[in-house]
């Protein structure tokens, strides 16, 4: 099947890291891969809406450079606008996403997998067992298809895959903001990022953030989209906070970009050869937002599973090895997470106690021990 050029054994939809990941596993394992991106993957590439937090862990674990971290970071600190402060250690990165995506996808590059950049993906359909893939320049076949190419997922919505509830779904905006090092300092801490919860006062399901970066600041608000009335004005209530005023002061807007963060899974993570992987399964923290790593996790479960099930000649298993290994891993973590969030989010008491929780133990601590 994978002789002609323009066959292969999986292809690998978006080049993020749910799809980069893949794509590394999937070349590693020996199959013919492709990893197909409407963007081109560069470190000046596209902006992508993104805090860009991720831990130290994750740092060690792909040998990603210290020149290319944007700010290493050994704290959290968690605001309530009402002024309680509550604080968090821990050492983590804040990167930028096009010089992180791209450092992923050249490993999936090096182990083999071929990349097709800005290609969109147009069309897809199954046809005699094998997908048919058309971007807009080339036409392609694979048998097994991984579906990564985030929140709105074209090749899902393609294949006609239900999409997320509403209660699963957080409208985001970020904004860039030029100022100097120094002052990031003075203000905000060298190595601190400030997130501000509220639910009276700011946003009812979901939080704002300061992320420092070497000579900007990443602001973020972001909040359940069936909640939200008009995401300027509610975004300019945070802006508006005097703390963050004086973060934000004399500094220049650089970008501007709302984005979505689904925050619980999409109803079927498989179907016929096809995996959602990262956003477009709603592989994230419902709590945190977090989805870096379980977009890197979900992209190898799902090479995995495929292995697995040609090794054992289970064809028929893909889907059940798929979400058995992401359950044992993170899964349900997660899916308690996603049952928690509403407990913890329902009224400023109930979230003041889970940031008073959070100073001390991981979140997972927190919702597997029915502390909340
Ligand atoms: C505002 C915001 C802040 C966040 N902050 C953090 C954070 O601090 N830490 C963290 O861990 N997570 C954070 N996240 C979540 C994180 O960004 C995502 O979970 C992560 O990017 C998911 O990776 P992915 O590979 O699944 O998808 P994506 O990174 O979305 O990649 C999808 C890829 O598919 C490509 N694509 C899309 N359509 C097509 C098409 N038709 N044809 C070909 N290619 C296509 C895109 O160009 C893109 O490269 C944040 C998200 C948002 C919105």
């Amino acid at each position: 099947m994978a002789n002609s050029t323009n066959n292969f054994d999986i292809a690998v939809i978006g080049a993020g890291p749910g799809g980069s990941f893949a794509a590394k596993a999937s070349a590693e394992m020996g199959y013919k891969t492709l990893l197909i991106d409407k963007e081109q993957i560069r470190e000046s590439g596209r902006y992508k809406a993104c805090g860009g937090a991720i831990a130290w862990e994750l740092v060690e674990e792909i040998n990603y450079p210290e020149d290319k971290i944007a700010r290493v970071i050994e704290s959290l600190e968690l605001h309530h606008v009402d002024g309680e402060d509550f604080s968090k250690k821990g050492k983590g990165a804040v990167i930028w996403r096009s010089t992180f995506d791209k450092f992923l996808t050249d490993i999936a590059i090096e182990s083999g997998a071929i990349l097709k950049e800005k290609e969109m993906l147009i069309y897809i359909e199954k046809n005699n067992d094998i997908y048919r893939i058309r971007t807009k320049n080339e036409n392609y076949n694979a048998k097994y298809v991984i579906a990564a190419d985030g929140v709105t997922s074209p090749t899902l919505k393609l294949l006609k895959w239900p999409y997320f509830e509403k209660e699963n779904l957080i409208l985001t905006i970020t904004k860039e903001m030029k100022t100097t090092n120094s002052y990031i300092n003075k203000i905000l801490g060298s190595d601190t990022v400030h997130l501000f919860f509220g639910i009276k006062n700011l946003i009812q399901i979901g939080y704002a953030w300061l992320f420092p970066k070497a000579e900007t600041i990443t602001v973020g608000w972001g909040n359940q989209i069936n909640l939200v009335k008009n995401s300027r004005i509610e975004f300019d209530k945070f802006v508006s906070l005097p703390f963050v005023k004086t973060a934000l002061k004399d500094s220049n807007l650089e970008i501007f970009k709302p984005h979505l963060i689904p925050v619980g899974l999409r109803p079927k993570l498989y179907e016929d050869n096809v995996f959602a992987v990262g956003d477009a399964g709603g592989i994230v923290d419902p709590i945190s937002g977090k989805g870096i790593p379980y977009a890197m996790m979900s992209g190898q479960f799902a090479i995995e599973a495929i292995n697995t099930g040609e090794k054992r000649d289970k064809p028929d298993k893909l889907g059940t090895f798929y979400e058995k290994s992401l359950d044992r891993k993170f899964l349900k973590i997660l899916k308690a997470k996603r049952v928690a969030r509403d407990r913890i989010f329902q009224n400023d008491e109930s979230l003041k106690k889970f940031l008073s929780l959070w100073e001390k133990y991981r979140s997972s601590q927190i919702v597997m021990g029915k502390m909340i």
